[in-house]
């Protein structure tokens, strides 16, 4: 990096997103924390990102991705305190399962929003001061699900294939310019999202939680183990640097081969 990178990492409180998060402000960035409001379990994440990476690297933008309102001033702000947004990744996300017939339609509307709509606002926000200084690297959180489908996730695989194809036009209308779009497609990855999937289904089966844990990854993912936040950040600081400057429009798979069957 010649001068820090200015990084928003959506939904970076836990799981996925606080794992790209620190892989980043590691790799010498200034990280801009995500979530919808600063609880006490945000305020944790922000002290302890402050206290490792220093008090002026770090700041938290209390967000609803879900509203274009809120995404702007998340944008504007960082561009009013760090002067830039290099690297926008959309990570935040939600899931609920049901079978297609039974989705509740409120639960459809909400993922529809926060898992693919957002992408949408943040482009919308961030690409315009992106094409203004030249340079940006739109990072996507999208699924496997991106790609094929599950079972009884009908919002979800329709949502992350959405963001799959809004990744391809960003790619494109950017192609000639210093910025890439780009999805990153993880598979199983033991983060809150997926433990409160593994004590459904325990609960459905009547079975333990670790049980259900190995049966979950045997099914799908051929590595037979759960992929980490750590290996999707250290994926997401490729995607940002120049050596990556002519990856865009790719949904890129890290899954243990599970996309490969
Ligand atoms: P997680 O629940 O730990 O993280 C999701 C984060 O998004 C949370 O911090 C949550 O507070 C935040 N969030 C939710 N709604 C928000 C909103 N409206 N505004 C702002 N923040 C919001 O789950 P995770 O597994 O780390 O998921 C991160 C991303 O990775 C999601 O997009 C998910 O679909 C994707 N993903 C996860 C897996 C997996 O196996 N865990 C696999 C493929 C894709």
């Amino acid at each position: 990096m010649t001068r820090p990178q200015n990084v928003i990492v959506t939904g970076s409180t836990s799981g996925i997103g606080l794992g790209m998060a620190h892989s980043f402000a590691r790799a010498g960035a200034r990280v801009v924390l995500n979530g919808r409001r600063l609880n006490d379990a945000a305020e944790a994440v922000l002290s302890e990102f402050r206290e490792r990476y220093g008090h002026d690297n770090v700041i938290f933008a209390a967000c609803d991705v879900a509203d274009p309102g809120q995404v702007e001033e998340m944008v504007s702000g960082t561009v009013e305190t760090f002067g830039s947004v290099d690297v926008l990744v959309q990570n935040a996300g939600i899931q609920h399962t049901s079978s297609v017939h039974e989705f509740p339609l409120e639960k459809w509307d909400q993922i529809i929003a926060v898992d693919l709509s957002s992408v949408f606002y943040g482009i919308r926000a961030a690409l315009p001061r992106m094409l203004a200084q030249d340079f940006g690297r739109i990072i996507n959180v999208a699924s496997v699900h991106g790609l094929i489908a599950s079972k009884e996730k009908a919002a979800y695989v329709a949502a992350k294939h959405g963001v799959v194809g809004l990744t391809k036009v960003t790619a494109l209308e950017t192609a000639t310019v210093n910025i890439t779009c780009n999805a990153i497609c993880p598979g199983w990855v033991l983060t809150p999202l997926v433990e409160k999937q593994i004590h459904a289904r325990a609960a459905a089966n009547g079975t333990s939680f670790d049980e259900e844990k190995r049966k979950l990854v045997a099914e799908k993912q051929p590595s037979q183990e759960f992929a980490t936040p750590e290996q999707m950040g250290a994926l997401a600081v490729f995607l940002a640097s120049e050596a990556a400057a002519q990856i865009t429009g790719q949904a890129l798979p890290v899954d243990g081969g599970w996309t490969a069957q």
